[in-house]
């Protein structure tokens, strides 16, 4: 068998690699760190962790990230065997000891048979004779490989920084205050979402969003640019009083059935997935800490009792339009022998990078085998997360997306609200066996 290349020996290449070899195919990992460093990593060891020693819950009954856990453990990840052989205490979160963590991940990837590790930064796009590619270069992706990325995929089709406006469940949208309108009443009228201000909730907002607690930039950070169209909110409020009532909270043209009127102020919300179950906050990428933001968000008449799908951000990180380039498989569309995985993919998270790595892996190595492979099912929290970064998410507004159950298709026939976890929970379990199954993937024995 061809050997498979990847490029990125992070959370998701290594997973990748890791996949592909113990399902027999030889690969070729190139990773640059130990002879080029990144601005954010410390060692040149696989799946270092850049940040925090979390990864996040790990209770599947509970939330999305825990059941992704599940089932990579299932699918018979090194990663979260990695995670969970130095696990130390951490209430219902996974956190692990980095050092020991990153080792073994590193020890199982340089010591398999059919794993050869080349220390080199890769500086343009994969040649032709390297065959199949999965690149996983991750949010410091070297300039030169980001800069040839971007001339193959376009001018808009890479970013270098992501500019993450709220995200909130539909369902916890107080309808009796918001209404759907469109401005002018263009479009199907559905497209929007409006939350309305009167004078005072408008200064008060404005007031809030100055004195908020912001999250600074990191050194290298720095040159990050308030490009047009993605300035932080906060900023945008500190340029004048009046400039958001200019801007995304504009209120012409929109009728507030209440009133029958424009109202002062308006904070629009625009559906953010095919499914319509999560809406972001129009204009509203920020650098407000997170407690802020659920803290300040939430005096928006109608989002009093928001849930957030995931907050806002602004960070340097390099990933591409994936909605619009990749195939379901994750290949480009018109270069199918490459592949991406990871951040570079438009999810977010180590968890989440580490499982875009496995699936990546497992359809790469389907290929070169001659096995056919087929998504995991939507209903999965793996197939939830890889169907919205390959199409279910708007490739007009596209930004990075952690997991969470507002991917998921919503349940068949009615379930009380608090059961719908539960049952979601309940259906991606039995979806995943049936997907292992018809994989005829061998699942790792417990
Ligand atoms: P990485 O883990 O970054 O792996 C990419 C690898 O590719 C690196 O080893 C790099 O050296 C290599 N590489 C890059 N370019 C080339 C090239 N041209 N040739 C050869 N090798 C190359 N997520 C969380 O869940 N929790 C956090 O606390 C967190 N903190 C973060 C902090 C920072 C500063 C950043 C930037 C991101 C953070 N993330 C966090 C987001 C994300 O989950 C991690 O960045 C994660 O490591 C992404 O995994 P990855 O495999 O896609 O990329």
């Amino acid at each position: 068998t061809d050997a498979v290349h990847i490029v990125g020996g992070g959370l998701a290449g290594s997973e990748a690699a890791w996949q592909l070899a113990e399902a027999g195919v030889p690969v070729v990992l190139h990773e640059m760190r130990g002879v080029e460093p990144t601005p954010a990593h410390h060692t040149a060891d696989f799946a270092e962790l850049v940040c925090s020693n979390s990864f996040r819950s790990d209770e599947a009954e509970k939330s999305a990230i825990g059941l992704l856990h599940e089932e990579m453990r299932r699918l018979g990840s090194l990663i979260l065997a990695s995670a969970d052989t130095h696990r130390v205490p951490a209430g219902a979160a996974l956190a692990v000891d980095r050092d020991g963590f990153s080792a073994a991940v590193t020890a199982a990837i340089s010591g398999h048979p059919l794993v050869e590790v080349r220390r080199e930064l890769v500086d343009g796009l994969p040649p032709e004779d390297w065959g199949r590619t999965i690149i996983a270069t991750g949010p410091l992706t070297a300039a030169p490989l980001a800069e040839a990325i971007r001339a193959l995929t376009g001018e808009d089709s890479l970013a270098f920084f992501d500019a993450i406006a709220p995200i909130v469940h539909r369902e916890a949208i107080d309808m009796d205050t918001a209404w759907f309108q469109s401005r002018w009443n263009k479009g199907d009228g559905k497209d929007y979402i409006n939350c309305p201000m009167t004078k005072d909730e408008y200064n008060a907002f404005i007031d809030a969003l100055l004195a908020g607690d912001k999250t600074e930039f990191k050194q290298w950070e720095q040159d990050t640019p308030y490009f047009e169209g993605c300035m932080p909110v906060e900023v945008m409020a500190s340029r004048g009083r009046e400039t958001l009532r200019y801007g995304p909270m504009k209120p012409v043209g929109l009728d507030d059935p209440r009133t029958g009127r424009w109202p002062y102020a308006v904070v629009q919300l625009r559906q953010d997935n095919a499914l319509g179950t999560l809406w972001n906050i129009v204009g509203f990428q920020t650098k407000l800490k997170h407690a802020e933001q659920v803290r300040i968000f939430r005096t928006i008449p109608g989002l009093q009792d928001a849930q957030f799908a995931r907050l806002g951000g602004l960070h340097r990180n390099t990933f591409i339009n994936s909605p619009r380039l990749l195939d379901d498989r994750l290949r480009l569309k018109e270069l199918p022998r490459i592949s991406f995985a990871g951040q570079i993919t438009g999810c977010e998270g180590y968890v989440e990078s580490a499982a875009v790595g496995l699936i990546a892996g497992r359809f790469a190595a389907a290929e070169v085998l001659g096995r056919s492979i087929e998504p995991p099912p939507v209903t999965t929290a793996l197939g939830a997360l890889l169907h919205h970064i390959t199409g279910g998410a708007d490739d007009t507004t596209f930004q990075p997306m952690n997991v969470n159950f507002g991917l998921f298709p919503p349940l068949d026939g009615r379930t009380r609200k608090n059961e719908r976890k539960v049952a979601m929970v309940a259906r991606a379990r039995t979806a995943l066996g049936e997907w292992v199954e018809e994989a005829q993937a061998v699942e790792p024995a417990a």
